[in-house]
């Protein structure tokens, strides 16, 4: 940081942190400066890096965008996305904390597939994060605004249910005087087994010799699709990004360049992007940050070499 700081300011460049930008100022479709609290810092060019709306402690009020909006861009309505899912009716208490890996949770709507993704869940004190419910958040964030949206559980995706089905006798079978309870403690987190198994009608400390075979299928069925609940909430300030913003359209995509404003350049998570986990909106930020930064760097060198030669 101090490197960057000093290579900064050999190249002249002054670097003003904590300092809130209240307004950018234009005159005639031309952008002409930045309102700060001790006044007007009159700009050649301004890029707008303000970031979305969700995490708002990190600083991020959607300032930016509300900016371009009263300078005439189309703002795309803003929903979260990457956000944990608040369940109705509430999860048992002593689940926070635990992750179960590598299932596939699926969003429905009146029993028609919303969406659905294969990764982690994590439970949470309201419900549920995680990789997959993360990535389910903004499709099932759209939905719940006209529709209930339910939430079912595949602890075995790789397994169609007759093959679990022929695990789960296996499993049995070789565990015939053990608790139910006890003998799924390899598949399920123990401090849930005996809430998901009675959850299922099914009793955790009943012998495995004496399930029945209709008890079998229906412990089968519950792994395939374990009914997890209603999806009440999507709170836009707790995602890791919110979807919505500046539109695409209105943005010159090989310098960021503003389609509406001169001298404006936008970048980052203000813009209609929201991309998946895996590190995708951390890169659009740089890559759009790095673009526009590179755009108004060398209009502003075009501009002012124009004006010298003049
Ligand atoms: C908890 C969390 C985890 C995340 N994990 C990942 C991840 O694993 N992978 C991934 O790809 N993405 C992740 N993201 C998303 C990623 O951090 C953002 O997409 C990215 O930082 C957006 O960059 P940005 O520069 O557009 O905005 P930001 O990084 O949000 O920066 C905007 C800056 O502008 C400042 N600002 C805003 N308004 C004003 C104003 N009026 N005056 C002055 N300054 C202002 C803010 O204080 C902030 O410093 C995560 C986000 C969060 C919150």
């Amino acid at each position: 940081m101090r490197a960057l700081e000093q290579s900064c300011h050999s190249a002249g460049v002054t670097v003003r942190t904590g300092t809130l930008v209240t307004e950018l100022e234009s005159a005639s479709g031309i952008l002409t400066g930045v309102r700060i609290s001790s006044g007007t810092l009159a700009c050649s060019a301004v890029v707008l890096a303000t970031g979305g709306v969700s995490y708002r402690k990190t600083g991020t009020t959607g300032d930016g965008i509300r900016w371009a909006g009263e300078l005439g861009h189309t703002i795309v309505p803003l929903r979260p996305a990457l956000a944990p899912l608040i369940i109705e009716p509430p999860l048992p208490p002593a689940w926070r904390g635990i992750a179960i890996r590598d299932g596939r949770l699926n969003a429905t709507v009146h029993g028609r597939l919303l969406a659905s993704w294969n990764g982690d869940i994590l439970f949470t004190h309201e419900g549920l994060s995680g990789p997959a419910a993360l990535e389910l958040s903004r499709p099932v964030a759209a939905a719940i605004e006209r529709d209930p949206v339910q939430l079912d559980f595949d602890f075995f995706p790789h397994r169609e249910f007759a093959e679990l089905d022929t695990d789960v006798t296996e499993l049995l079978r070789g565990t015939p005087g053990k608790m139910l309870a006890n003998s799924l403690h390899a598949w399920l987190p123990n401090r849930m087994v005996n809430d998901l198994l009675r959850s299922a009608g099914l009793q955790p400390d009943v012998r495995c010799h004496s399930l029945t075979r209709d008890a079998r299928r229906r412990l089968t069925t519950f792994l395939k699709s374990w009914r997890i609940g209603r999806v009440s909430h999507v709170p836009l300030d707790r995602g890791e990004v919110s979807a919505g913003g500046v539109s695409l359209r209105e943005v010159d995509p090989q310098t960021m360049r503003s389609r509406k404003i001169r001298r404006l350049y936008l970048c980052g998570e203000l813009l209609d992007i929201a991309g998946p986990v895996g590190g995708y909106n951390l890169q659009a930020a740089f890559s759009t940050g790095y673009t526009a930064g590179m755009a108004a760097a060398s209009d502003w060198h075009r501009e002012s070499s124009g004006r010298a030669g003049c």
